[in-house]
């Protein structure tokens, strides 16, 4: 097997979150607007021949992690004969989805079947009409049988992704933090990033003080993640079945042990979530390109890889050249 690339700071690139489309069936107010948006057209977003013949070579550099990501991954048809494919490649040693659970109780069960061992699903209120107000519609009670569903289903970890925003949902904390007492479910809580400008700064709720709220509710330790892509900081309440994770991506970005590549679903590749420089692979793929041309695109790629992002620098919030659902978060 090969060995992962490192980039120039020496850290191993052995992580590919891959979007396999821009669509989108919720609207949350921090990514998309309530009026949707223009999307690619269909000749711009990869085809499933195109987006395997690039996992494969990413895998056969030494790439073993993928995560299946979107927009939302299960709105694309056929997403599971996708990630059957991908998870049959050799050398592949994760392969993992990040969905809003939506559709996760018609799929949960054929995920797993499909080789998918880890889901985070994102949720970030556990009232109904909250729901609705944060994403545009009216769909809590699906996701959260979604979630059951998936606990069911039998993956090795099912992750709760929140993103928490000031006034939004912060007062949340407390019992989204609750869940893990009773299940092993594991809540991690996400700083809220500058993808959109409206209301940015007051809306944002920094690590440290989501650390503040989770204290009072028992003896916090900081236990190992299980697993080593993980940017979160995690802890275990004591005695609790689950475990909660802290991403501070703005206040205490994590630059330094930054493992990631990310594929755009039109076929681009990004180094850094923050950056707008980008590889057209999807160029390559469609000009003739070869496996080896394609393989030295990503190993220059790999090599200009940012240092670290400036997002918590102060004069530093424009940096962002696509929201994150076109991205792959
Ligand atoms: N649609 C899927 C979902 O929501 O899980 C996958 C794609 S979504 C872009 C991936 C993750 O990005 C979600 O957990 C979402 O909460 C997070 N996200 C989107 N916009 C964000 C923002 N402005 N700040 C922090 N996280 C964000
Ligand atoms: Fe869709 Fe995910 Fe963006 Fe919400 S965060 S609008 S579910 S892509």
């Amino acid at each position: 097997m090969s060995v992962a690339p490192s980039d120039a700071f020496h850290r191993k690139i052995d992580y590919l979150r891959l979007s396999i489309t821009d669509r989108c069936n919720l609207r949350c107010l921090y990514c998309m607007p309530e009026e949707g948006v223009a999307k690619f057209e269909h000749a711009q977003i990869l085809s499933y021949e195109e987006i395997l013949r690039l996992a494969r070579i990413c895998i056969s550099m030494g790439i073993s992690k993928v995560r299946i990501t979107g927009g939302e991954p299960l709105v694309r048809k056929e997403a599971l004969k996708l990630c059957r494919a991908i998870a049959g490649i050799e050398g592949l040693e994760s392969l993992t989805m990040t969905t809003n659970g939506v559709l996760l109780c018609d799929f949960a069960k054929e995920l797993f079947q499909a080789g998918i061992r880890r889901v985070n699903i994102s949720l970030d209120t556990l009232k109904p009409e909250r729901f609705l107000q944060i994403t545009r519609r009216d769909l809590f009670k699906r996701v959260w049988a979604g979630i059951m569903a998936a606990q069911q289903a039998g993956f090795s970890t099912v992750k709760i992704n929140t993103v928490v925003m000031a006034g939004i949902n912060d007062d949340e904390i407390e019992d989204l933090a609750r869940l893990t007492f009773r299940s092993a479910l594991h809540v991690r809580f996400i700083e809220y990033m500058p993808f959109k400008e409206d209301a940015y700064q007051a809306r944002f709720f920094p690590a440290a003080r989501i650390l503040d709220r989770l204290r009072p509710l028992g003896r916090l330790e900081e236990v190992s993640a299980g697993e080593a892509d993980g940017p979160a900081k995690h802890y275990s309440f004591k005695g609790a079945l689950g475990k909660i994770g802290v991403i501070g991506a703005v206040s205490n970005h994590f630059c330094s042990r930054c493992n990631r590549l990310r594929l755009t679903a039109d076929g681009k590749l990004k180094t850094c979530l923050f950056s707008a420089d980008e590889t057209d692979l999807r160029l390559l793929l469609r000009t003739g390109a070869k496996d080896s041309d394609i393989t030295d695109a990503i190993v220059s790629a790999v090599q200009k890889k940012p240092e670290r992002h400036h997002l918590g620098d102060p004069v530093f919030r424009k940096c962002i050249a696509r929201p994150m659902f076109s991205i792959g978060g």
